[in-house]
């Protein structure tokens, strides 16, 4: 089984703590999307023994496209790949695009899934963060998308600058009362080059704390698993049945083609790369070549990595699986560098599972980095 990324670069203004690909510039839209068209027939034949489980857009912001767009790259990936019956295709949305009267037409779509970006119910949070909705529109949202689908998924950012413990609670209560059944949550981080590193380097935003970023996310855990989601990934929580398929495929090691500027593909031995700049892609998607880079992973790539996904998530990392992918001396070296972390109780073993305690999950990349393999052994 495999799954299909596909990134709409487009968004209609700038987030301010974002990293993602996207221009404000929607001039170029209806050729890109040709072009994403085009890429999905000249990959055809990369998935070879896989079926497509899942068709995911992502971005940027995909709910910029209308229902016709969306329909004509959902029918080019059946045209052109074996796809399940009944399969997961999420579209990621900003609320100020799901009006009523959208959401009512995109019910009757391909689309099954909703991945809603409200972020925060607190205004001074939306503005600071730049983004292009309100509360208002980000509860009427929800309002009408729960009326209309079951498997909805809202992000939310904790960790904002100004966002007290009490506030955090009151937007997860809030989320919980449009009862959907699955919610992502990111800490706000600052990455390099946006507008938020540059404000906060400026003093005209506070920094981030990460004590405080922490003590939100226990908050989180605890106030989601009491009602009933499960902490399925680092930031994922879903209630039985509707943890995220798209996501889990990536964390489970599964094939997936990424199509679009930007996007990511991944087929158990490589990863490989598209451009991440619209006009280019443009260019060379029209003549017939395919914008990406390659890299070939070694198997020391390969197991940093399953540590890393593995840590992240309730499947861990199985010694097993490392034993007999890597070999023993991989084995003897996870569990060696794992001691230290198993003594302050941020890891465990179960069985035959290495996995984060409650307290570890949120240190889980860090304490995965000091568990990466640089040589051979
Ligand atoms: S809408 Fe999403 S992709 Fe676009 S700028 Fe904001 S966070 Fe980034």
């Amino acid at each position: 089984m495999a799954g299909i990324y596909i990134h709409i670069p487009f968004c209609k203004q700038a987030c301010y703590y974002c990293d993602f690909h996207f221009s404000t510039s929607l001039k170029k839209k209806d050729e890109l999307i040709q072009c994403l068209v085009k890429e999905l027939q000249l990959r055809k034949n990369e998935l070879q023994n896989d079926t497509i489980e899942t068709i995911y857009f992502g971005g940027g912001t995909p709910s910029l496209l209308n229902r016709v767009e969306l329909e004509l790259l959902v029918n080019t990936v059946y045209e052109n790949y074996p796809v399940i019956i009944n399969p997961e295709i999420t579209l990621e949305a900003n609320p100020d695009d799901l009006s009523n009267d959208i959401i009512i037409e995109l019910s009757d779509s391909p689309i099954n899934r909703l991945s809603i970006g409200i972020q925060s119910f607190f205004e001074r949070d939306l503005k600071l963060m730049n983004r292009a909705h309100n509360k208002n529109e980000a509860k009427a949202c929800l309002s009408a998308a729960t009326q209309y689908f079951n498997n909805i998924s809202i992000d939310l950012i904790y960790g904002i600058p100004g966002l007290s413990n009490e506030e955090w609670i009151t937007n997860i209560e809030t989320a919980l009362s449009f009862n959907v059944p699955h919610i992502s949550c990111y800490a706000l981080t600052v990455e390099p080059k946006t507008a938020l590193e540059t404000f906060i380097k400026k003093g005209i935003i506070d920094n981030v704390d990460d004590d405080l970023a922490q003590e939100q996310f226990h908050i989180l855990v605890d106030k989601l698993e009491t009602s009933g989601f499960v902490n399925y990934e680092l930031s994922n929580f879903g209630k039985p049945h509707f943890f995220s398929k798209n996501n889990s495929s990536y964390w489970l090691g599964k094939s997936y083609l990424g199509i679009g500027p930007s996007a990511h593909s991944f087929d158990g031995d490589q990863r490989s790369w598209n451009v991440s700049n619209n006009t280019k892609y443009i260019k060379s998607i029209q003549k017939n070549k395919l914008p990406s880079e390659i890299e070939i992973l070694t198997a020391t790539d390969k197991f940093n990595e399953y540590v890393m996904t593995g840590l992240r998530t309730i499947w861990g990392v199985s010694l097993k699986k490392v034993e007999n992918d890597f070999g023993t001396n991989y084995k003897k070296y996870l569990l060696q560098q794992s001691e230290i972390y198993i003594k302050e109780q941020l890891l465990y073993i179960d069985d035959d599972k290495l996995l984060t305690t409650k307290k570890g999950k949120f240190l889980s990349d860090g304490i995965a980095s000091n568990l990466f393999k640089i040589n051979l052994v």
